[in-house]
């Protein structure tokens, strides 16, 4: 492996809280690479000369983080399918020529992270509740379809942003408020709101409400533990927490930009736990 070069930054306003340049600085050294990965704060108006002028630099990767996941597709030269379907890039690989193609690894994280904690979960077992209707959640609906759940419900506080991801996906709208009734078929509860965040309020969901048997799934990984996570826990739930996603999708994203698909280990984890307490 060494030999090879990777130049490559995590682009977002803020940004300086990114765990990414952690992780794929980690890679870079485990496997020999020259280079390295950095944070880069670039405002919304100025996204596409920041972006022009850090491949003059010779960055050759980035990763997209909030407010450009969206806006940066306009400036992509081409898209994969995955991030045409979601709507939002979170990878960018640049050309030699100065051209970019964007991809979306969120989807394919939020699913090898459950099948790496709950290794033989059944997508196709029982109905999957997506709580949120923004970016990630998404990202979810369309990995959960592609794993092979056949029916997904998506709740969220404004229903309206519910309906309208339901309907770009076929999936099925769900009132926020679903009683111990309207849950008995769920083998897969998922929080994609910031609910649970350090200085934000708890999710609020009763786990107590859901069968025994199902798997509880929140992407916040800042406490590791969410109430949302604990509280399931305790009701003796599978749980699975959000670091696993964002380990997954950076993979995904480093194997994009160095063909090296690399290996999450209990040591890079353990460095990141430290990094989120
Ligand atoms: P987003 O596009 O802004 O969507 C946020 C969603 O959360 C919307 O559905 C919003 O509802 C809902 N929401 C926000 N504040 C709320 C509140 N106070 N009460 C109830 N609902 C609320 O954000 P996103 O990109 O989807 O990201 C969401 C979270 O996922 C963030 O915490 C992000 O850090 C995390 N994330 C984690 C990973 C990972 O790798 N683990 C990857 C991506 C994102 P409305 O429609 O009503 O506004």
């Amino acid at each position: 492996m060494a030999g090879k070069t990777l130049k490559a930054a995590v682009i977002g306003f803020p940004v300086s809280h990114s765990l990414s340049p952690a992780i794929h600085n980690h890679w870079i050294k485990q496997y020999e690479l020259q280079g390295f990965y950095d944070a880069r704060k670039v405002p919304p108006e100025h996204l596409k000369e920041s972006l022009l002028r850090l491949m003059e630099e010779g960055y050759t990767g980035f990763n997209v983080t909030i407010p450009h996941k969206q806006s940066v597709m306009a400036l992509c030269d081409e898209l994969d399918d995955t991030a045409r379907a979601i709507g939002a890039v979170n990878t960018l690989a640049a050309g030699g020529d100065g051209s970019f193609r964007g991809y979306n690894t969120d989807a394919c994280g939020f699913i090898e992270n459950i099948r790496d904690a709950a290794p033989g979960f059944d997508f196709a077992a029982g109905a999957a509740l997506v709580i949120g209707a923004g970016g990630a959640a998404r990202a979810a609906v369309y990995g959960l379809q592609r794993a092979g759940a056949k029916e997904i419900r998506i709740a969220n506080r404004t229903h309206g942003h519910a309906e309208k991801l339901a309907r770009d996906f076929g999936a099925e709208a769900a009132p926020c408020g679903t009683g111990a009734a309207g849950l008995k078929d769920v083998a897969l509860l998922v929080n994609t709101t910031p609910l649970g965040m350090k200085g934000q309020p708890p999710l609020g969901f009763d786990a107590s409400i859901l069968p025994p048997g199902a798997v509880v799934c929140d992407i916040v990984y800042s406490p590791l533990e969410t109430q949302l996570l604990k509280d399931a826990a305790g009701r003796g739930l599978k749980t699975i927490d959000g670091l696993g996603m964002l380990l997954h999708q950076a993979a995904r994203a480093f194997e994009i930009w160095t063909g090296i698909r690399p290996e999450i280990t209990v040591e890079l984890r353990e460095k990141l736990v430290k990094m989120t307490a």
